[in-house]
């Protein structure tokens, strides 16, 4: 009577059995998760969301779709580095991130 393993032990290691991988991948995803935000901080990863998309189909979130020239005050495409009405640079932060 003794030597049968309780119903409640059963389950136990039924769900130990289960949990385990489950708790492996877990962390797997975990480590994953903390590399990819290592990445992020030393901007080595882009996770903007106009990344997830191929460019010309991606939409404008949160990017502006035209850029006024600060010297003319005219509007050029916002994938414009120089304006194309009298050459002057539109985005000079853009320098740093490549
Ligand atoms: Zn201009």
């Amino acid at each position: 009577m003794d030597t049968n393993i309780s119903p409640v032990m059963r389950i136990i290691a039924i769900a130990v059995l289960v949990l385990t991988p489950l708790v492996v991948v877990i962390f797997q995803r975990l480590e994953d998760i903390r590399e990819i935000n290592r990445k992020r901080q030393n901007g080595e990863l882009d996770l903007s969301p106009g990344s997830f998309f191929p460019a010309g189909s991606r939409p404008n979130l949160g990017k502006p779709v035209e850029i006024i020239c600060p010297q003319c005050h005219s509007s050029n495409p916002a994938d414009h580095q120089y304006c194309g009405h009298c050459g002057a640079q539109l985005t000079p932060e853009r320098e740093n991130e490549k």
